[in-house]
């Protein structure tokens, strides 16, 4: 008789990356937008949905989403990977560069995903680590690409769950360094001081990841891109992605998002107030901070260990992230900045509980 396959060896025991899924009235757990996506986006949506023609397959390159993202961004569409997803670009990126035999170099602590999809890919993880401040030193990243020779450099920028931009020089000395494809990524940029879009170039292993999920508001939707060489673009579509992997539906609501930027500005300068806002009610509690340039902060209770301030933020039903188990992060929760009533609804929970 047939039986259940094992499953591959390489994918081992360690867990997924999962937050917690519980029902609270303030949830700040996974960094979304805490607002909806604007009432005209959505009367805009269903308009186009009922013109689309769901019979057929979609446009397999996605032609007029990317030329979209193209002038949003002031590059060429041949520069555009478009995916369900952020982590899905990602994915599709160790699926061609990355792979049994081949080596992605991380600096922790930082997303977890890069790791994950590291595994799931079959590549092995060369991992350095972040100082006591959590930023990078160039001398650590020098030690671990002369080490392991990656064929990827993952950096985050601004990094998750620390919260800060990795300053423009040390993302130039890693381009230097590296002696693969680097990959910036940059699911926060809108809340950053600046971007390493700026450092792409045709003859520069460099590409940039972007998401729909955090200032867009539309992280139901799945979709995200990354933006680089032209020929990197195209071995994505040609190598890797599926056929017809981006579906009419997500393709529309992708074009239509762009034409809110304004209101998306005055989003992201609104949850960057209350961020700072958030940030010196912290500085009077018994909690260790560090500065963020995104939308999210991570802190560690002092008083009382990271975890049981978590679970007695969950009963006053506020849902943060808890990192207190994460390599380099003992004791830390990272909380994604919402609405002015629901981060007054954490710091009162927070003050409440420590
Ligand atoms: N990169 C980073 C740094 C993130 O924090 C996230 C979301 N948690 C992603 C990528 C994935 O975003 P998406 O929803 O586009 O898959």
């Amino acid at each position: 008789m047939a039986a259940f396959p094992a499953l591959r060896g390489d994918l081992g025991v360690a867990a997924g990356y999962h937050s917690a899924q519980v029902e609270v009235d303030v949830r700040l757990n996974t960094n979304e937008s805490p607002f909806p996506p604007p009432a005209g986006f959505l009367a805009a949506l269903s308009e186009a949905v009922a013109d689309l023609p769901l019979h057929r397959y979609p446009d397999r390159s996605c032609l007029a989403l990317r030329a979209d993202l193209a002038r949003h961004h002031g590059v060429q569409a041949e520069q555009v990977f478009v995916a369900n997803g952020s982590n899905e670009v990602l994915q599709c990126l160790l699926l061609a560069y990355g792979g049994p035999g081949r080596i992605a170099a991380i600096f922790e602590p930082t997303y977890a995903m890069h790791r994950t999809i590291a595994r799931t890919t079959g590549t092995t993880v060369a991992a350095g680590h972040r100082g006591d401040d959590l930023t990078l030193a160039v001398d650590e990243a020098r030690r671990v690409l002369a080490e392991s020779s990656p064929s990827v450099t993952f950096l985050c920028s601004p990094n998750n769950p620390t919260g800060r931009a990795e300053p423009k020089h040390v993302v130039e000395q890693v381009l230097e360094l590296a002696p693969g494809l680097v990959v910036v990524d940059e699911a926060y940029a809108q809340f950053a001081p600046w971007t390493a879009l700026s450092l792409l170039a045709d003859d520069v292993p460099l590409v940039v990841t972007r998401t729909y999920s955090k200032t867009w508001s539309m992280a139901g939707v799945r979709l995200g891109y990354l933006i680089g060489p032209a020929p990197v673009v195209s071995e994505l579509w040609e190598k890797v992605a599926l056929p017809y992997h981006v579906d009419a539906l997500k393709q529309a609501a992708g074009r239509l998002a762009l034409r809110l930027t304004e209101e998306m500005e005055q989003r992201v300068a609104l949850l960057v107030s209350e961020r700072d806002r958030v940030a010196a009610r912290l500085a009077w509690l018994p909690v260790d901070t560090w500065p963020s340039d995104a939308n999210f902060l991570l802190l560690r209770p002092l008083s009382r260990p990271g975890e049981d301030v978590w679970e007695a933020l969950v009963e006053r039903s506020v849902l943060v992230r808890d990192c207190s188990s994460w390599p380099g992060l003992e004791g830390c929760l990272r909380v994604t900045i919402g609405t002015s009533a629901e981060n007054d609804a954490f710091l009162e929970a927070l003050e409440d509980v420590l």
